[in-house]
């Protein structure tokens, strides 16, 4: 049968940068039988560290050949020597080297994380561990609170972990006083009583005694080697079973990966500030240039559609319906909203005053319907859909008619005014407001036109169908000198279709027509577009998603650049981490997963916090950016961008992890342990 250990003509060379070579090791051959306690002495630099690694997996020779338990390990790829070092060996340092940010139990639990175990069993077996070395009462602690020997045991527990069949031991008492040294070597010697193969590297003469076998080291070769002891077959050392489940894994990661994150927490909150401000930057931008972009829409009128219910010279007109509206809405993808209008000239009468005025009525008609018009309210409220629905007799006035009427002598709130002899309460009064700077006219033009504004008065849509519309309402159409003038009686429906895509607005309006035709057989009504307003739109916006585009770009790459950095910066800071992780198991990918992992978590929290961040920027934006009495620029902010932000921020944890999870992975384990 072949040695647990094989070393035969071992050699390692290291080269550093300018090329000049050491030769740590040469030509050493040695075999190690499962159970023996070897010590291995020297003076300081003579190889024995080199060694130590060597026969750990850490590090490979440049010359000869290992094998453990007869299988040449020098052909092993770097994951197949980590799963070698997770089932086969544990560590025990000079300087324990225990993970900071851990406590007790969860460093000794880590192997386990690496061997796939469930998080219940780990933890018996960490407490189990732990209680049989003495620490039961430390597994909340952390190492900075426990004596050099308390974390020498816990090392040696978690050496234990998974299974730790060889204990290779870099002078473990080192660090130590004398009882606790000695403490620790009771402990290496029942572990090999028990089986466990124990090599153990030390100055101490007292320490090499007590060994079943010295090796002797000087300049890299072996000068004396005391022989194995004759040895009767030893105790078979359990070990766990590999877990291998991936959901296992997965949380395992994730409790790992944000035990990390809370321990660096400077970092951890550089790298949520990066993407949050640059996934609050893109929220901000869309939500306020949707917002615009809508609001622009509506002010310019470029994505309306009307039909009113006029005869074209070919047809005689048919009325259009409430259905008609509906059907529009409901079967032309293109359509948005409809809504219904009518206006005309009814007569309106207080007292003994009787004028008339245009009389408007329409559903859906908000405040905001009149938001375009040079004058808000001025007095009262305006109306509501309830208004319509109740059938209220309520009316909101111009200023002119209202002046008209009142003449400024009695507030007309309240007052019931005559409309075609049906009585209507005086709900609001429309304030005249001055001539809009851009309209720069004569003093005595101004007047008459801003009165012919102010000439009109609102009802409320459904109380005008029933009580001011007459059974006939064909419009008249005259003709004087060849010119076609309709008067349209107050009554006669117009229907306004909004459309989401302007550039669609033709057609659309044909799609409409062809559906009224469908519905009243004849062309009987006449449409309204604006192809000029779609083209000044598309002027306007047409390079909007570009720009957008761009912009978010942009800042997703600048916060995937602070991500990068600052993980770079991280993987720096942690090689120490990560040479320890390696030593007890971990692959590169499982390293490479936890910073890929760690980087992902932080960026979604920044893009859940950047989502805040940015419709909050974009509601102040929106309100400093608009003058007092102006429109009011909505900030459009679409329930799709939740998932957006969310999805956005991981996307970029995990490209911006990419690159120093790479480096991280590609650490080489002893230069990684050696870090500071
Ligand atoms: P010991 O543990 O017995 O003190 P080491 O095994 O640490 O000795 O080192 C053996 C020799 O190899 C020393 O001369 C040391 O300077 C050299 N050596 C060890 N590691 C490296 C390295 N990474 N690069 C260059 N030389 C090294
Ligand atoms: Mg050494």
């Amino acid at each position: 049968m072949s040695p647990l250990i094989e070393l035969r003509g071992i050699g390692r060379v290291f080269e550093d940068e300018d090329g000049v070579r050491t030769q740590a090791l040469a030509d050493v051959t040695l075999a190690i039988e499962a159970g023996e306690l070897v010590c291995i002495t020297g003076p300081s630099g003579s190889g024995k560290s080199t060694l130590l690694n060597i026969l750990g997996c850490l590090d490979r020779p440049t010359a000869g050949e290992y094998r453990v338990d007869g299988r040449d390990v020098t052909v092993l790829d770097a994951d197949e020597l980590a799963r070698l070092r997770r089932d086969e060996f544990g560590f025990v340092f000079q300087s324990f080297n225990l993970l900071e940010s851990a406590t007790c139990q969860q460093n000794v639990e880590l192997p386990a994380r690496y061997l796939g175990l469930g998080a219940g069993p780990a933890r018996d077996r960490a407490r189990r561990l732990l209680q049989s070395l003495g620490l039961s009462d430390r597994l909340d602690h952390r190492p900075a609170e426990l004596s050099g020997g308390e974390q020498q045991r816990t090392a040696i527990a978690r050496a234990l972990m998974n299974g730790g069949r060889v204990i290779l031991a870099d002078e473990p008492t080192g660090a130590l006083d004398s009882a606790q040294g000695e403490e620790v070597m009771s402990l290496l010697r029942g572990l090999s009583e028990r089986g466990h193969t124990v090599l153990i590297v030390s100055h101490d003469a007292a320490i090499a005694a007590s060994a079943d076998r010295r090796i002797a080291l000087s300049d890299g070769h072996v000068v004396a080697d005391s022989g194995a002891a004759a040895s009767e077959s030893p105790p078979h050392v359990p070990t766990p079973e590999n877990g291998r489940s991936r959901v296992l894994g997965l949380s395992a990661l994730l409790r790992d990966a944000l035990t990390c994150l809370g321990a660096n927490s400077l970092r951890t909150a550089l790298m949520v500030l990066s993407v949050a401000l640059g996934v609050g930057s893109v929220v901000a931008l869309l939500s306020l240039s949707e917002g615009i972009e809508s609001r622009t829409l509506e002010a310019i009128e470029a994505n309306l559609i009307k039909i009113h219910s006029l005869g074209s010279s070919k047809d005689t007109a048919v009325q259009l319906t409430l259905a008609d509206a509906d059907a529009i809405r409901s079967e032309i993808p293109n359509v948005m909203t409809t809504h219904l209008r009518m206006k005309g000239p009814l007569s309106i009468r207080w007292g003994t005053v009787a004028e008339e005025t245009e009389v408007h009525a329409g559903t859906g008609m908000r405040p905001t319907a009149i938001d375009r018009r040079p004058w808000p309210l001025a007095r009262g409220a305006f109306l509501t859909v309830e208004d319509s629905e109740r059938r209220e007799q309520v009316v909101v006035l111009g200023p002119a008619i209202a002046e008209a009427l009142f003449g400024g002598a009695s507030d007309p709130i309240g007052e019931h005014v005559q409309i075609d002899g049906i009585p209507f309460l005086v709900k609001g009064v429309l304030e005249q407001s001055p001539p809009p700077p851009n309209m720069d006219l004569p003093e005595e033009l101004l007047g008459p036109i801003l009165a012919m504004f102010g000439d009109v008065a609102y009802v409320p849509f459904h109380t005008a169908r029933e009580l001011l519309v007459p059974a006939d309402v064909a419009p008249e159409l005259t003709i004087i000198d060849g010119v076609r003038l309709v008067s349209t009686p107050f009554g006669a429906l117009t229907i306004e279709a909004r459309v989401a895509d302007p550039n669609a607005v033709e057609a659309t309006a044909s799609a409409i027509r062809d559906l009224l035709i469908r519905t009243h057989g004849r062309e009987g009504f006449s449409m309204e577009i604006d192809v000029e307003r779609a083209d000044t739109f598309d002027r306007l916006f047409g390079l909007h998603p570009v720009l957008q585009g761009g912009i978010a770009a942009v800042a997703l790459l600048v916060a995937i650049v602070g991500v990068t950095a600052t993980t770079l910066v991280a993987v720096g800071a942690r090689r120490r981490e990560i040479g320890i992780r390696m030593a007890i198991g971990a692959r590169r990918r499982d390293i490479a997963s936890q910073f890929l992992v760690e980087a992902a978590i932080a960026a979604f929290v920044g893009g859940a916090i950047g989502l805040l961040l940015g419709y909050w920027a974009g509601v102040g934006v929106a309100a400093v950016a608009t003058p007092s009495g102006s429109l009011q620029v909505p900030v459009a902010f679409a329930s799709w961008f939740v998932p957006a932000a969310l999805c956005g921020g991981v996307a970029t944890g995990l490209v911006a992890g990419i690159m120093p999870a790479r480096r991280a992975a590609r650490l080489d384990p002893v230069e990684a342990l050696a870090a500071e």
